[in-house]
């Protein structure tokens, strides 16, 4: 059998009639860039996160710089965030002109840990990004605690938690705006780039789309410069298509997470991925550990299941933040888990005969 890693294939194929009438829509109307299908898109997505504005940008990268940008981060600004995120997080904070500022992780949730951050506060730091790694919800109630204590903005990636929810609240409605990826393999995405950015503060809404779109909201009326971020229609009407689904996929995604815990759980040397009380994950990404991580994915691998590792190296340990000097023992935790995490094939249309197969090579090999 071989399980691959994530499978849009079958997904395309479960809704093909859907997609490909979308696109021909979008050909039809050469809506190719902006226009109606990106407004009904950003429409929809803000009813369905509950939430009064939607931006679209080009990708998920860009909703986040767009955001830091527009919300005044520049030079000697510190943004606090997480050690174990993907380089998105953090680069945009340096593109802004601000300085990343790191804080280790949780041991059984893998967020941003909360309890470690007011250390990393000064008289520069002007917001948090808290990441909901793997889409599991951070500790929004102890971060939003901390930004009003020392008048912080709370800028929530969601690129991996669309739809994954805190006390029934969607994820992206907590904090001054929220930053979507649809990457393809997003576990909402589109067929090629694509990103959003959600608010309830009508004026920062009118500000980011104004900076993604050349500092214009009407043609040739640039109040400010800007950069070019846009959706374009084809990516626009996918994913209106694909927003019907995601629900009905976050619930398959859930439920293999389970079998795969179920099946998991009693073997000592692995650790299952933990769930915060009051929260829905949607399981972008379901990582176990083990400290036998290598030999683990050779065997997973030789018997064709493919697995990743998110991530190899936490965002601090990066060439690229070599400048701050940072070493194992300052974020434990991030650190043993670059080592031991190992994350298995997960999708929707995953079938519970993927996971036997996959949970019994992993139980065979405990007994090595
Ligand atoms: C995917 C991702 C991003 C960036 O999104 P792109 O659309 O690839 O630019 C940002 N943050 C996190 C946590 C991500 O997983």
């Amino acid at each position: 059998m071989n399980i691959p890693f994530v499978d849009l294939n079958t997904q395309y194929g479960s809704i093909q009639s859907e997609i490909d009438e979308a696109i021909r829509h979008v050909i039809n109307d050469t809506a190719f860039v902006g226009g109606e299908y990106v407004a009904a898109f950003e429409k929809a997505f803000a009813a369905k996160c509950g939430v009064r504005h939607c931006i679209s940008v080009g990708n998920g990268t860009d909703a986040l710089f767009v955001a830091l940008k527009m919300l005044g981060i520049g030079p000697g600004d510190e943004v606090i965030t997480t050690a174990m995120s993907w380089i998105a997080t953090s680069e945009t904070i340096t593109l802004a002109g601000g300085t990343p500022v790191f804080v280790d992780i949780e041991p059984d949730c893998y967020d941003i840990d909360v309890s470690l951050i007011e250390q990393k506060i000064t008289d520069r730091t002007k917001a948090i990004i808290p990441v909901h790694l793997y889409g599991q919800p951070a500790d929004i109630d102890g971060i939003q605690r901390i930004c009003d204590r020392h008048g912080l903005f709370m800028l929530e990636d969601c690129a991996q938690a669309h739809f994954a929810k805190y006390k029934g609240q969607n994820v992206g409605t907590f904090g001054i705006a929220g930053a979507f990826s649809f990457y393809p393999g997003k576990n909402l995405g589109a067929y090629g780039d694509a990103g959003a950015i959600v608010t309830n503060d009508d004026k920062l809404a009118k500000r980011m789309r104004m900076f993604a779109n050349h500092g214009a909201l009407k043609k040739h009326f640039h109040e400010i410069e800007g950069i070019n971020s846009r959706m374009d229609g084809i990516q626009a009407a996918i994913l209106s298509a694909k927003l019907h689904h995601i629900d009905e996929w976050n619930a398959a995604r859930q439920k293999n997470a389970a079998f795969y815990s179920e099946a998991l759980r009693d073997i000592d040397s692995i650790t299952v991925p933990a769930i915060r009380p009051n929260v829905k994950h949607v399981f972008h990404v379901y990582a176990i550990r083990s400290r036998k991580r290598d030999e683990l994915q050779s065997a997973l691998n030789a018997a064709g299941i493919a697995t990743g590792i998110h991530y190899p190296t936490a965002l601090p340990f990066l060439k690229a933040y070599e400048r701050l000097e940072h070493k194992p023992s300052d974020f434990p935790v991030a650190h043993e888990c670059q080592e031991t995490f190992l994350s298995l094939p997960m999708y929707p249309e995953l079938s519970k005969e993927q996971i036997r197969y996959v949970t019994d090579i992993i139980r065979s090999k405990q007994n090595d």
